[in-house]
């Protein structure tokens, strides 16, 4: 009768390195194996079983030599290959039992078959089954810490026959047993082999191996001895069927993202802990955008409230910062101007401080000596009396028309300022009219601290000369500012004997150099909340590399029952992508808390953009996908040997 082989090894060999020395374990190992034998590996530690064992098991490749599975060269099978070998083919059973702590008996025997594809109502039942089969029905939801040695190695047999392996590697699995119970689990591995299982045994115990109907002995790397008896066929009936590989793309990403989920429960502080940074990363994104945004859309609507068809004139050569008072524009010049065509008006000022008196009260603050037309330009108003007129500015009247802030210091008692005389210095003057209140300037400066007086009695009794501050050109056209600007530039130029004393501006110009600036502040308030959310990042990366080391022998189980390398690596991005995905959440939300805390008890303006939102969002998936990977990698690369081996 002849029987085709199941196993061949030929000619196998396992060096291992150890610092810069290669040390031969296994010496050319040839063995062939049946299907249904129930084999015995003995010989002494250290003679190199569980090495020989692991390449049986598709755990290791070999050194060199060929391992034929099925007439199948598995050494040349991918990492990938090996997993779905080990998944369909084998069943493992270790001496350690190696069950993941964190999961019941169901849980834990559910794994092979999670990698398999079988969905979760199947998966429990046959776990159940096989639980139950094996004693272990009112077990089912103990932590392996809650259980027996034996009943441990019970969980770790029904989870070898999960996927409905046809052969079983156990690695000394009485070894950490005492006899009662090393006798169950041998009964169990005889009624396995009476249905038909292969089954491979390393064992040390004679007794044990007396259970086999093959005893290999193997001392220093190489087979001394094989019982070699021809196996008869004797199958009496199969315990269960082979689970059909159901996995997909979809179905693994599932899975991978509920043991994502699992295992953030089980480590809930240190999760809360890990997504502390990314909280606070996001949040801080979300919330100096906003006031960053909110800032510069308040200076922009003071600018652009005073009106976008201005053209402003100064005194002084373009770019020059000279201080003090610069004597080269005329009232002559803003008369000059105003014969333009496209000007409706060019209002003078010539401003400078001065002390203001009201009865007992004195105050410092500045005169603003302008034409009738600046109120009318500026599109400023009077909250009470009149702005002064051309009439009176050509008869050099004394009057004033203050701002708010002047109007409460010097008449806190909300008597009506109208008609009222102040000292402007040592010139009385009629108060006329109240300026509506304005606020602060985009420098922070307060507008309305102000008294505005008509120019010809300013630069004469006042301020004694007729030099100006600015001139403010209205135009009719805004669509010719440009034409206009250049006007004014050659009529100043003639005026000025061809000297450039002077700079133009328009307010489109002065609109862009302020939000220039303000952009400024806000990307660099987001550069510092950016900078949070790397460390945010790299707090998750730490965190989940702890978690790798942790769970090395975790990992290990997992590729030992038919992980694949790309699974572990899902796993563990998920894990990474769900804590920045939920701190993302919760960060916009405490942004968006913040942002407007900070707005009502500051009294600044926040402007909340869905863009914002959506970058912050986007970034805190960006932080756990790629601090992720790299932890996810090294999970992933994990040699399963030696992942088991993890303490
Ligand atoms: P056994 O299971 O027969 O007791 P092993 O197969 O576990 O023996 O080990 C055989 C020899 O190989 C031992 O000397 C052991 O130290 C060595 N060995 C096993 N695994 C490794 C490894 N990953 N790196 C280096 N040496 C190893
Ligand atoms: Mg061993």
């Amino acid at each position: 009768m002849s029987i085709p082989a199941l196993i061949e090894l030929k000619n196998i060999i396992k060096d291992f390195s150890l610092g810069n020395e290669s040390v031969r374990i296994l010496k050319n190992i040839n063995l062939t194996i049946y299907e249904g034998e129930f084999l015995a590996l003995m010989g002494p530690s250290g003679s190199g079983k569980s090495t020989l064992m692991n390449i049986l098991g598709c755990l290791d490749n070999p050194t060199s030599g060929t391992y034929l599975l099925k007439g199948e060269d598995v050494t040349a099978f991918s990492r990938e290959q090996r997993a779905i070998v080990r998944r369909n083919s084998f069943g493992f059973i270790f001496q350690r039992y190696n069950l993941i702590n964190g999961m019941n008996a169901v849980e834990n025997v559910e794994v092979p078959a999670i990698y398999a594809g079988l969905n979760k109502r199947e998966r429990i039942l046959r776990a159940k089954d096989f639980l139950s089969s094996l004693g272990l029905n009112e077990r089912l939801d103990y932590k392996p810490s809650q259980l027996s040695g034996g009943q441990q190695q019970r969980v770790s047999i029904a989870r070898a026959l999960m996927n409905g392996a046809r052969i079983v590697v156990a690695d000394e699995p009485t070894g950490a047993l005492d006899s009662s119970s090393g006798e169950e689990v041998m009964n169990i591995l005889h009624k396995l082999h009476r249905e038909g299982n292969t089954v491979i045994m390393v064992t040390h115990d004679s007794n044990i191996a007396a259970n086999a109907e093959r005893i290999i002995r193997i001392k220093d790397g190489e087979i001394q001895e094989d019982s070699s008896v021809m196996p008869e066929r004797k199958s009496e009936k199969i315990l269960s069927g082979q689970v059909q590989d159901k996995s997909s793309f979809l179905t693994e990403t599932i899975e991978a993202s509920k043991m994502a989920f699992r295992s953030l429960r089980i480590n809930k502080f240190r999760s809360i802990l890990t997504m502390l940074g990314i909280i606070i990363g996001v949040g801080s994104v979300v919330a100096m955008l906003a006031i960053g945004t909110g800032a510069k859309q308040e200076v922009l609507s003071r600018i652009e409230a005073m009106g976008s068809n201005l053209i402003i004139v100064k005194p002084g050569a373009p770019n020059v910062r000279a201080g003090g008072d610069i004597a080269t524009l005329t009232l002559a010049d803003a008369e000059a101007i105003k014969q333009l065509p496209n000007v409706v008006g060019a209002v003078p000022e010539i401003i400078g401080p001065a002390t203001v008196r009201f009865g007992n009260t004195d105050y410092l603050t500045t005169i603003d000596a302008t034409s009738p037309k600046f109120s009318e330009a500026r599109n400023w108003q009077t909250v009470s009396g009149v702005y002064f007129d051309g009439t009176q500015n050509n008869s050099y009247a004394p009057v004033a028309v203050i701002g708010k802030t002047v109007a409460n210091i010097l008449f806190p008692n909300t008597a009506d300022p109208i008609g009222q005389y102040i000292l402007i210095g040592s010139v009385p003057f009629q108060v006329v009219g109240v300026m509506s209140a304005k606020g602060a300037d985009s420098q922070g400066n307060d507008m309305d601290d102000v008294v505005f007086v008509p120019i010809n009695t300013g630069s004469m009794r006042l301020f004694g000369r007729t030099y100006l501050k600015t001139v403010t050109v209205q135009v009719s056209d805004a669509n010719q500012m440009d034409a206009t600007q250049d006007a004014i530039n050659d009529l100043l130029l003639k005026r000025h004997h061809n000297v450039e004393d002077f700079q133009i501006r328009n307010m489109a110009s002065i609109l862009q150099t302020a939000t220039e600036t303000q952009n400024t502040l806000t990307y660099l308030l987001g550069a510092i909340a950016t900078i949070s959310l790397i460390v945010g990042g790299i707090g998750v990366m730490n965190i989940m590399l702890v978690s790798v080391t942790e769970r090395t022998r975790e990992i290990g189980i997992r590729m030992a029952v038919g992980a694949k390398s790309k699974d572990v690596m899902v796993q563990f991005i998920i894990e990474s992508l769900v804590v920045s995905l939920i701190g993302g959440i919760i960060g916009i939300a405490t942004g968006v808390g913040g942002g407007i805390l900070t707005s009502v008890t500051m009294n600044w303006l926040a402007i909340f953009s869905v863009d914002s939102i959506a970058i912050a969002f986007f970034f805190s998936f960006s932080i756990g996908l790629v601090f992720g990977y790299l932890p996810a990698r090294r999970a992933s690369s994990l040699d399963p040997v030696i992942a088991l081996a993890a303490e």
